[in-house]
């Protein structure tokens, strides 16, 4: 027999299998990324209602195979975030959050960090005026936690905080003098990275950057993840 395994689980996404199924891919506390197979989820009876939609977080007991699909069991809702939902600029941070959980995640893996960093975020989402903010602080800690944390506290090699560029492949910041070239990152921008992969969340949550400086940190944030996720 399987084992049975009971776990907590953000839902990440979703889609149709065979005829009435659905394989629904969740972030959960056990381990890591998990892709579970609902029987009967398009039935017009669903077995589970509207418990593992996306956004859902759920109680969820299943039967662990050793190839990668498991089968649900038993789903029952804990949180489905009515604060994000009720808002787009939320919900779309949202949606975007849960993204990158899905593409950086790895799947079984006994870690319970990536679920509980992008539970903690999704409550303090409900509550931001400034889900933007959130979202880019989210990644810059998901990548932390996931062994790929940029140097923002000065250059990399010597440390100065001045005169700092934005250089990938070293990891982060790099002063000219150390040979770093190229995007130019400003004090501000500096201070405002480095307090994004800091700062305790309720301060996270009074934190106000520009939009033009949000915009710049996302370009500087997808280009280290390439860089880096490429090795
Ligand atoms: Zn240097």
């Amino acid at each position: 027999m399987p084992e049975l395994v009971r776990d907590k689980a953000l839902v990440l996404r979703t889609q149709d299998h065979a005829e009435t199924d659905r394989i629904v891919s969740a972030l959960s506390e056990g381990r890591g990324r998990l892709e579970l197979l609902v029987k009967g989820a398009r039935r017009l009876e669903r077995p589970f209602g509207a418990v593992l939609d996306i956004l859902n977080l759920a109680e969820i007991i299943y039967y662990r195979r050793r190839s990668g699909l498991h089968l649900l069991r038993e789903a029952t809702l804990l949180q489905d975030f009515p604060r994000i939902r009720e808002d787009l600029a939320r919900l779309e941070a949202a949606l975007l959050l849960l993204r990158w959980a899905w593409e950086l995640v790895p799947r079984e893996v006994p870690d319970p960090r990536p679920f509980r960093l992008t539970q903690s975020f999704l409550l303090a989402l409900g509550e931001s005026p400034a889900p933007q903010t959130l979202l880019a602080a989210y990644r810059l800690r998901l990548l932390s936690l996931l062994g790929y944390r940029p140097a923002l506290q000065g250059c990399v090699a010597c440390g100065k905080a001045e005169d700092l560029f934005w250089v990938p492949e070293r990891g982060g910041l790099l002063c000219r003098a150390c040979g770093g070239e190229g995007l130019a990152v400003p004090p501000r921008l500096q201070k405002a990275m480095d307090g994004l992969l800091r700062l305790p969340l309720a301060a996270l949550l009074r934190l106000r950057l520009a939009p033009a400086d949000l915009a710049e940190i996302e370009r500087l944030t997808l280009a280290f993840r390439e860089v880096q996720l490429a090795r």
